[in-house]
């Protein structure tokens, strides 16, 4: 279709590109902070009876039933609490209820790139704030005209965490609201959950695409005062999470505890792999998520990338200045970061026996 038909706003839009998602198997796939464990066997058993009830007839638009346990669990009222098709589906809510042609929206950078999508969606003005080299919270982050302000915490790709209290500061200091992206924050110590308490422009989206080992069911939950949520819900897909996806929800939220063992287990894993990245040479930023960004320069990051691939390990390698000796690598499970490390050593070996010689990495690596 030629591109003339689209808003002129669409038409300069780049396609956005996930992380690869091979067709066949046999890889080890470290690339998409995917959990390495199962779903809660409550989950999958629940999935199964529900296939056989009636797929017929629409899902509960109002969520009702998850929403009640989130609010048990999160010590929050149903109508502070909602629902989506993945927290992806909640952060375009929140950017399309708030942001409008031309208006700012603030992220630090390098952060999660479907932001920068979702704003120039709207036309809006994305405005990327550079994190300083230890990926703290930029000083200069909260602007006052800023329409949304959007936080990763922990961030992707660093891992690194902010503590909620300097989110709380950009949330005082901004008249728009400040979106909490904590869709790795069960591999941290604390959430902040508890800003919308005090906070009127705080909005906390989560996931069941990390922690729950849910990715395929795309659920997302969020948490903010009555009066955003009631808001948001105007603008969400009345049907947006289908009869399945609920059902998986609340069974997920009445087995929590499966989740924090793998959860444990993953944190566990992640500092073998990253003494083992640390002895073989890479420089690691603290993470606290179920990945870990590392640099590395000799052998370049990229080619590092191609050499694994070429050995069936996907990691992620992003083709942007500011992360070009680095690799994004997820935590799977113990013997899948041995092999990581072991393929990462012969590489190494080769590095330094052949000199500088091997594959060019692959153009469209480089995506989100
Ligand atoms: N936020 C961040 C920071 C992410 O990395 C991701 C996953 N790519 C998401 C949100 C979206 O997760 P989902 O839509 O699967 O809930």
């Amino acid at each position: 279709m030629p591109a003339d038909y689209f808003l002129p706003h669409i038409s300069r839009m780049n396609e956005y590109v996930p992380g690869e998602q091979p067709r066949e198997g046999g890889f080890i796939k470290l690339n998409t902070n995917e959990n390495p464990y199962p779903p809660s066997s409550l989950v999958l058993r629940r999935l199964r009876e529900a296939c056989e009830e009636d797929l017929k007839l629409y899902p509960d638009p109002d969520a009702s039933a998850v929403r009640r346990r989130l609010g048990e669990i999160f010590s929050v009222h149903p109508d502070e609490t909602i629902v989506g098709n993945g927290s992806d589906e909640l952060l375009n809510i929140v950017v399309r209820c708030f942001a409008g042609p031309g208006e700012k929206v603030v992220y630090p950078s390098p952060t999660y790139g479907y932001y920068e999508k979702l704003v120039r969606l709207q036309n809006a003005r994305p405005i990327p704030i550079g994190f300083p080299e230890d990926f703290s919270l930029p000083q200069d982050l909260a602007l006052e005209d800023a329409r949304v302000t959007l936080i990763a915490n922990p961030n992707s790709p660093s891992g690194t965490f902010v503590p909620c209290r300097e989110i709380a500061g950009v949330a005082s200091a901004t008249n728009g609201v400040v979106v909490v992206d904590e869709a790795y924050v069960d591999f941290a110590e604390e959430g902040c959950v508890r800003l919308i308490d005090s906070y009127p422009n705080v909005i906390v989206v989560r996931t069941m695409s990390k922690s729950f080992s849910l990715a395929g069911m795309r659920i997302g939950f969020g948490f903010a005062n009555r009066e955003l949520v009631a808001g948001l819900r105007k603008v969400k897909e009345h049907y947006n999470m289908g009869r399945l996806s609920l059902v998986a929800a609340e069974a997920a939220l009445e087995d929590v505890d499966t989740m924090r063992v793998h959860a444990a287990r993953i944190c566990a894993t992640r500092n073998h792999l990253v003494q083992g990245l640390v002895d073989l040479g890479f420089s690691v930023w603290d993470s606290a998520a179920n990945f870990v960004l590392a640099r590395i320069d000799n052998p370049p990051a990229s080619r590092v990338y191609a050499k694994l691939k070429e050995r069936r390990i996907l990691v992620r390698y992003f083709d942007q200045s500011r992360l070009r000796d680095c690799l994004r690598i997820t935590v799977g499970k113990d013997r899948e970061v041995a092999a990581l490390l072991q393929a990462l050593e012969e590489i190494f070996g080769e590095e330094r026996g052949e000199g500088q010689k091997g594959p060019e990495v692959d153009s469209k690596a480089g995506g989100r």
